[in-house]
């Protein structure tokens, strides 16, 4: 049956404007038409009625972690742990309002399995983008064969050195059933004994694994906190830069030039930071989210005056990070001076553009998804509102009322 739902304000995500009093027509999962209440004919609808709320398209995190649950540290867990944990993860993050997330780096390629379970409807969770397992240097971010007695095997990663090793580690990602590659081009966090400004994979194994996903015309995605790892990447192709919390004033302006799309993740750090070493965090990744996130506010601000393409993610799943809370992100992207036009539009349209999903979701225009939240506060008038999403609908199903 055709559905119709009566929107109070829409806000399309098309550009940062909102409209009132507007119809969205369902049909088949999908968007047919939005029309204003004195054009639109319902009869034949069920009639979903917001009337009183402030709709727009699904939220989209473009940064998570569904296996990873806010823990203080990363302890190792066994892929059929993982994959309990990302099934109640993931349920939450829909929950929240997220219809689509982009996951970032699983241990064993849970997140896959993960996807093909809320594809065929057996679990709750939003679209899911994969990685697979991430592609590191050896002792790079996420190589966590910390004793020497299991320096061997892709523990959590592929742990790789010298190009030829990229490459193959890159067509494994996708051989597996993976939607894009992930690479570590610095230090982070999290990890132990490495340095969040460095660089880790160099620029010739970053651009055999880029090349590998731009061939296949897939995504690639790295993490990055230091500037010459920023670099290094944008120059070896890869599309999207993960933190970015260490840039400089040339990788912005690279940023800018070659389009390059940057997912500042400020929670991840924050949490960090906020929740300290009383929390149970290591002393070393508290004193490591500090330095990170230091200058991260004024560099988001100097990004968006240059016009960087400015994503909306979280990192959810570390530690203090919870799924299905990590909606404080919004605020913190306020907090840093963005207009809340522009972050209403990151975590939908610009996101799926970064995703190359930008004719599926990402907007609620005809033709799309019909991937639909409403709160019912004002987010122009109180960001904080997009904290309590009150009604999510993932391809015209709805999942919550
Ligand atoms: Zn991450």
């Amino acid at each position: 049956m055709k559905k119709a739902i009566l929107c109070g304000k829409l806000f399309t995500a098309a550009n940062d404007k909102v409209q009132k009093n507007m119809v969205i027509f369902i049909e088949d999962g999908k968007i047919t038409d939005v029309k204003t209440v004195k054009k639109a004919d319902t009869t034949d609808c069920e009639v979903i009625d917001l009337s009183d709320k402030f709709v727009m398209p699904g939220l989209i995190d473009g940064h998570m972690h569904s296996i990873y649950s806010g823990e203080p540290a990363v302890v190792s867990k066994t892929a059929a742990e993982n994959t309990i944990n990302g099934m109640l993860n993931l349920e939450k993050d829909l929950m929240a309002g997220f219809t689509t997330i982009r996951d970032e780096g699983s241990f064993d390629f849970e997140d896959v399995a993960l996807k093909k379970a809320i594809d065929a409807g057996m679990i709750k969770g939003p679209r899911m983008i994969t990685s697979g397992k991430p592609i590191t240097a050896t002792g790079g971010h996420a190589d966590s064969r910390y004793p020497l007695a299991i320096d061997a095997g892709d523990y959590g990663a592929f742990v790789i050195s010298g190009a030829d090793q990229a490459r193959d580690a890159a067509r494994k990602v996708f051989k597996y059933g993976a939607d894009q590659i992930k690479l570590m081009g610095t230090g982070g966090v999290m990890s132990m004994g490495d340095e969040p400004g460095a660089p880790e994979l160099t620029f010739d194994e970053l651009k055999a694994a880029a090349d590998i996903a731009n061939d296949r015309g897939r995504n690639s995605s790295i993490h990055c906190h230091g500037a010459k790892g920023m670099k290094n990447a944008m120059k070896a192709g890869v599309r999207t830069i993960e933190h970015g919390m260490l840039m400089d004033d040339e990788a912005i302006d690279m940023m800018a030039e070659t389009g390059t799309y940057l997912i500042p993740t400020i929670v991840a750090a924050k949490a960090i930071v906020d929740n300290g070493v009383a929390a149970g965090i290591h002393p070393e990744n508290v004193a490591k989210a500090a330095f990170c996130v230091a200058n991260h506010y004024t560099n988001l601000m100097k990004c968006y005056k240059k016009g960087v393409k400015i994503c909306w993610g979280t990192d959810a799943g570390t530690p203090f990070n919870f799924h299905g809370t990590q909606t404080v992100e919004f605020k913190y992207m306020a907090d840093a001076g963005l207009p809340v036009g522009y972050i209403l539009q990151a975590v939908t349209r610009v996101n799926a553009e970064m995703l190359m999903m930008e004719d599926k979701i990402g907007t609620v225009e005809a033709g799309k998804f019909a991937d639909i939240v409403a709160v019912d506060g004002d987010p122009f008038k109180d960001i904080e509102t997009m904290r309590h999403v009150s009604f999510v609908m993932k391809g015209g199903e709805v999942f919550k009322q």
